[in-house]
C-alpha cells in the first residue's frame, strides 16, 4: 500500500536512495537526511498511513518496541546520553512529510545539542479544568 506522491512510498520503492540503519516485515529505521542531532533517525511503516489516526492498532502498536530497539542500538553505537521520541500528526503539529514517522533524536551531553522544547500556555484553574471534563475519558 504505497501513496505515488510520498516521498517515504518512494524510498521504501527503493526509488530514492536513503540510509536504512533497520528493516523488518513492517517498518524500516533510517536516517534523517537533514538531522537535528549525530544520528537522527526516523521510524517508518512500510506502508503508507498519513499519520498516527490512519494506522491500525495492531501496526501502530509495533512502533514503541522498534523504537526501543533501534534507540538502544543508537545508545550502544553513538554513545548518546539520551533520547528524544518525537511524533508529529497534521501540519499544525509540525508534520511535513504525510507518512507516519516516528523520530529518534539522541542526545548528548557535551552541549552540541539543538533544542526539541516547547514553549508553555498559562491556564487559569477554571480553564484548567474545563479542559479536563471535555478531555478526560
Ligand atoms: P516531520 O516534520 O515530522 O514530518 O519530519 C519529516 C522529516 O523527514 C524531516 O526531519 C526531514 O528532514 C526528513 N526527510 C525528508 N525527506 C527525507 C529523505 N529523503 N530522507 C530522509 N529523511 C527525510
Ligand atoms: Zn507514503
Amino acid at each position: 500500500m504505497r501513496a505515488d506522491d510520498c516521498i517515504f512510498c518512494k524510498i521504501i520503492n527503493g526509488d530514492i536512495p536513503s540510509r536504512k540503519v533497520y528493516e523488518d516485515e513492517d517498518f524500516i529505521a533510517m536516517m534523517d537526511v537533514s538531522p537535528a542531532t549525530k544520528g537522527h533517525c526516523l521510524i517508518l511503516p512500510k506502508d503508507h498511513y498519513a499519520n498516527l489516526f490512519e494506522m491500525p492498532e495492531e501496526l501502530a502498536a509495533k512502533a514503541l518496541p522498534i523504537a526501543k530497539k533501534v534507540g538502544a542500538h543508537l545508545k550502544e553505537a553513538l554513545g548518546c546520553e539520551g533520547l528524544n521520541l518525537v511524533q508529529n500528526n497534521g501540519e499544525v503539529a509540525g508534520q511535513t512529510v504525510h507518512h507516519f514517522h516516528m523520530h529518534l533524536i539522541p542526545r548528548y551531553a557535551d552541549g552540541v545539542i539543538t533544542d526539541v522544547t516547547w514553549g508553555h500556555t498559562n491556564f487559569s484553574d477554571e480553564e484548567m479544568d474545563q479542559i479536563f471534563t471535555k478531555i478526560r475519558m
